[in-house]
């Protein structure tokens, strides 16, 4: 554990408080620059581009980017040089098929190479990301490109009628309730964002009472947070009767693909189907659903390529580009998340350009039962720095006791491990072993599951 976080957690709830409103500021100071406001006029403008202009736009970033790439990063260039591509003559999105594609441990192995020198560390900011395998990636985006992104994800939300001042009850995977605390509130506020930020580890049956209650007296109109998290939530309030007194307008997921019983659940709890949202930290693909509910990819914002699972389904991995990070171009990224494309292509009435796709399998997380029978989830998240673990699987056999089966990378040390044991230790309340294994069983579709449970 931190320094800070030992503070912080010894802190009185009020103190936890303005260091949220404190640390909050910090970071809502840098999204939410000058610079974001720019962004913003011109992604919304980019929303209803009509085809043949989007697809120019598209030409021209993917262009520009690939000459920086070229230009600056050592990778690029050799890798080009290769295959005899020409990043200044690029005209058609099907020249790209002839370089290989990027895979994460790539990156992990070493980054290096990848990077554009030319960008100075004052220009962007460093990545830290979990991942649907649970190995972490650290990477720089420069911060025209983290403003954009930002830019992006609020123009999903304003075409859904959410506003900059509108607050927010989120239920995300921070740990910002001490795990030690077991009296309410189980809530705290950050001031700048207009958040009401809800604990997910503390939420049970014994619980949910305090949390539907904070959310009335609040009046928070917007629930935003992992669909496992909410949808958990959702249930534990059928069960025991509890409903919100004021309508709700919006709810919102983010990290995790939405599941079909999971949007059935919400539906009923809380009286509004959530609308999804896709993208991840990586710039390689946004999607995001519509007024109308159909799922649009943001094809201004990155390329995303469709590659078929087999020849039967309907399904696809997504790899993509980005349009927007200078700093490192992800070209032609494999994201191991998968969509449902519809039969035919397929219209919606919002009229916007761009691909529909019919549902995102994604990212799909478990949850394990702690010792005090609650449920707990989004164990992706634990992992993020701990980029020496290259692949992990967590099973539960029994209640309150899980195995972390660990796949090492070659700089894996007694460091990792004990900040391995320190991040499960702060965030459940389980028992646990460790095991290291050479390597760990895939699914058929070659996906790693996360969460393997032998509990019913
Ligand atoms: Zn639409």
């Amino acid at each position: 554990m931190r320094l800070s976080e030992i503070i912080y957690e010894l802190s009185p709830i009020f103190l936890q408080n303005f260091f949220c409103s404190l640390e909050g500021g910090k970071i809502y100071r840098r999204r939410f620059s000058e610079n974001f406001f720019n962004i913003f006029e011109t992604i919304k403008e980019r929303d209803r581009l009509p085809k043949e202009e989007l697809e120019t736009l598209k030409v021209k970033r993917m262009r520009k980017q690939l000459i920086l790439a070229y230009e600056n990063s050592a990778y690029y260039k050799k890798l080009f040089n290769r295959h005899m591509f020409d990043p200044y003559g690029f005209e058609s999105f099907e020249s790209l098929r002839s370089l290989p594609i990027l895979h994460k441990e790539q990156l992990q192995e070493n980054i290096e190479p990848f990077l554009n020198h030319e960008i100075a560390p004052i220009e962007s900011v460093t990545i830290h990301t979990s991942g649907t395998t649970g190995a972490g990636l650290i990477f720089p985006v420069t911060k025209a490109c983290e403003n954009e992104q930002w830019a992006l994800w609020w123009r999903y939300r304003t075409n859904l009628g959410i506003m900059f001042d509108t607050w927010c009850a989120n239920f995300g995977g921070k740990v910002i309730v001490p795990i030690k605390q077991t009296k309410p509130p189980f809530h705290r506020i950050i001031k700048p964002f207009r958040q009401v930020s809800f604990s997910m580890y503390h939420l049970g049956p014994k619980t949910v009472k305090e949390y539907v209650n904070t959310i009335n007296k609040k009046r928070l109109e917007w629930i935003h947070g992992f669909p496992s998290t909410l949808s958990y939530l959702a249930s534990l309030m059928l069960e025991q009767k509890l409903s919100f007194d004021h309508p709700i307008s919006w709810v919102t997921i983010g990290a995790e693909s939405l599941l079909p019983h999971q949007k059935e659940i919400i539906k009923k709890a809380f009286g509004i189907y959530p609308k999804q949202h896709y993208g991840l930290s990586e710039p390689v693909a946004n999607i995001s659903e519509c007024e109308y509910g159909s799922l649009h990819v943001d094809e201004d914002f990155a390329h995303i390529e469709f590659i078929p699972l087999d020849d039967e389904s309907n399904q696809y991995r997504i790899v993509g580009t980005s349009f927007a990070n200078d700093a490192l171009l992800f070209l032609r990224y494999c994201t191991n998340d998968i969509v449902t494309l519809p039969k035919e292509p397929k219209r919606c009435p919002c009229g916007r350009a761009g691909r529909v796709v019919e549902e995102i399998e994604g990212r799909r997380y478990d949850s394990i039962v702690q010792k005090d029978g609650s449920k707990i989830m989004i164990l992706g998240h634990i992992f993020r720095d701990m980029v020496h673990i290259r692949e992990v699987q967590i099973r539960q056999d029994a209640s309150g006791f899980v195995t972390f089966f660990i796949v090492r990378s070659k700089d894996y040390t007694s460091e990792d491990e004990e900040l391995l044991r320190s991040e499960i230790e702060m965030r459940f309340r389980i028992d646990y072993a460790i095991e290291y294994v050479e390597k760990i069983e895939k699914t058929d579709r070659g996906k790693l599951r996360l969460v393997i449970s032998e509990l019913a």
